[in-house]
């Protein structure tokens, strides 16, 4: 790996790198990498968000409006209310139908986070705007939106592709040339760029990715079978593929009361790391999400520790509702748990 920030000239000639703010070598070898998975041209940007923010004040202008899709990842809708400062606005749409006409981008997230639910990719085809789809928690194992008919792709690579919880880092994929050398002329002179060590872990991760989402996929499937089956549990949200569910419990307590009672499941946030972790995502995403509502990333420990796991922390749940004890949880009042559009401390959100 390659950790310089400049390179020298040749016979007074700038070379393929000169300066690690537009490119560097072990970046663009991942970038290569991630563009072969997806069938596009890859860039890499310091975080999801990075590429996010990148592609809406790259791509549009003051003035232009985003069909987004309704809950998709929060922070997606968070970054979005920072840039309306700048004119550009957004509405939401189901994105199991059709976008709306009139908009300027289109925003897919496949599956979205925490509903996962899945686009209308055909629906979104013949919309005649830009399209992109945020598959972080897809990874082009399991789809790949350029194919379907997509002009971008969003990775948070940070999650399944980097997978160890290790690196933080973005990439858009773009199907056309000028989008590419739109957005790498907009990362040169911004500056979101990720740095060489982050690359490197990303092509780490990506050199295990397939057997990863294989053992990850394997027990999700396992457990969202056992969830539905279990009487503590109401709905299972699962799209058929990949490591990420979700599910919801009678209500914020009781949440509170699983999450907390799991070992190895690690109460925490983020997806896709080979950790398994487990969070009640109404403390970030407040009312938009149910109350009840725990999120749940399969990571690569026995599925049948995972699921005993899960089935003490959810029979901790139960027995509590029983017996009806006060609980001084920290669900209510809490900043933590305010929701963060509505919180004057100007806290982010999680991913
Ligand atoms: N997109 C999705 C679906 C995510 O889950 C996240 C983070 O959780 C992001 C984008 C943002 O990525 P990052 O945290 O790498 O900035």
């Amino acid at each position: 790996m390659d950790r310089s920030t400049t390179w020298p000239f040749a016979d007074g000639q700038p070379g393929e790198f000169t300066y690690a703010r537009y490119s560097s070598p072990t970046m663009v070898e991942a970038e290569r990498r991630l563009g072969g998975l997806d069938g596009g041209t890859a860039l890499l940007f310091a975080s999801g968000m990075a590429a996010s923010t990148s592609i809406v004040l790259a791509l549009l202008s003051s003035g232009q409006t985003i069909a987004l899709a309704e809950g998709a990842y929060y922070g997606t809708s968070v970054m979005l209310d920072e840039l309306a400062q700048w004119g550009v606005h957004y509405v939401e749409f189901d994105q199991t139908g059709a976008p709306p006409a009139g908009v300027d981008l289109v925003w897919l997230e496949a599956p979205s986070n925490p509903f996962l639910t899945m686009p209308d990719f055909d629906a979104a085809a013949v919309h005649p705007a830009r399209v992109v789809c945020d598959a972080t928690a897809a990874t082009p194992l399991n789809v790949r939106p350029l194919e379907l008919g997509c002009d971008l792709v969003l990775h948070s690579a940070t999650k399944f592709l980097a997978g160890h919880d290790d690196a933080l880092v973005g990439a858009v994929v773009c199907k056309r040339a000028e989008d590419a050398t739109r957005l790498l002329e907009f990362r040169s002179r911004t500056g979101p760029v990720a740095s060489a060590d982050t690359a490197w872990m990303l092509l780490r991760g990506l050199s295990t990715l397939e057997v990863r989402m294989a053992r990850q996929t394997e027990s999700a499937a396992e457990i969202v079978e056992r969830l539905r089956a279990h009487p503590a549990v109401e709905t299972v949200r699962y799209p058929g593929f990949g490591a990420l569910l979700s599910f919801d419990v009678a209500d914020a307590a009781a949440a509170r009361r699983v999450e907390t009672a799991t070992r190895t499941i690690v109460n925490m946030t983020s997806l896709g790391g080979v950790t398994s972790r487990i969070e009640a995502r109404a403390r970030w995403e407040g009312a938009r999400v149910p109350g009840g509502l725990l999120r749940l990333s399969v990571g690569l420990e026995d599925s049948s520790e995972l699921w005993a796991d899960l089935e003490h922390a959810l029979a901790h749940s139960a027995d509590a509702t029983q017996s009806q004890r006060p609980r001084s949880g920290r669900l209510q009042g809490s900043p933590r748990n305010r929701n963060p559009r509505e919180s004057d401390s100007g806290s982010a959100p999680s991913s």
